[in-house]
């Protein structure tokens, strides 16, 4: 089984009609479930305002960007975004609580929002946020921590941002 998060760019044509989504439009997306995982599905308006889609539950709204052109300074240093990232593309299940916290971080910072929460046939709660400014989606399982192991994944997650690292923790470091 492969790990259950990713992230997806924003698709830039609508899913029905295959037509080109302007700058500012607003985007109907939802989340289908299937055998290979999971994918997001984008509409414009007026695909999604076909009676045999709208009444779908599961969706969103948004709006959508045309997409900015790249950072052109290198990153410096870590920071919870490019963490997230890093992590993300291990693809490795240990880094799942601190992948969901960093993720509550940069909510809370409002780089990413929360879109939606989506539940899998197997109970898993997905949390769907999207970049403010990349428009591309992060598909997150939410770990469902208790309050105690939440303190401990923040404190490791610091840890990894640079501050300093929590104190005989035992746990093995996520890097090296
Ligand atoms: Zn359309």
């Amino acid at each position: 089984m492969s790990t259950d998060w990713n992230i997806q760019a924003a698709a830039h044509t609508c899913t029905a009609c295959q037509k080109d989504f302007s700058d500012g439009a607003a985007i109907f997306s939802r989340l289908q479930f299937g055998a290979e995982g999971y994918a997001r599905q984008d509409f414009c308006a007026v695909c999604w305002s076909d009676p045999a889609r709208s009444g779908a539950t599961g969706v969103w709204k948004g709006v959508y960007r045309a997409p900015a052109p790249p950072p052109e300074e290198p990153l410096k240093k870590e920071t919870a975004e490019s963490l997230l990232r890093h992590l993300m593309e291990t693809e490795d299940e240990r880094h799942g609580n601190a992948i969901f916290i960093l993720a509550v971080m940069l909510e809370r910072r409002r780089i990413l929002a929360e879109r939606d929460v989506q539940t899998r046939a197997d109970g898993m709660k997905i949390r769907v946020y999207e970049h403010k400014k990349t428009n591309e989606t992060f598909f997150i399982p939410d770990p469902q921590l208790k309050l105690a192991a939440l303190e401990h994944v923040q404190a490791e997650v610091v840890a990894l941002l640079g501050g300093t690292p929590p104190k005989n923790t035992g746990s093995a470091g996520v890097v090296e």
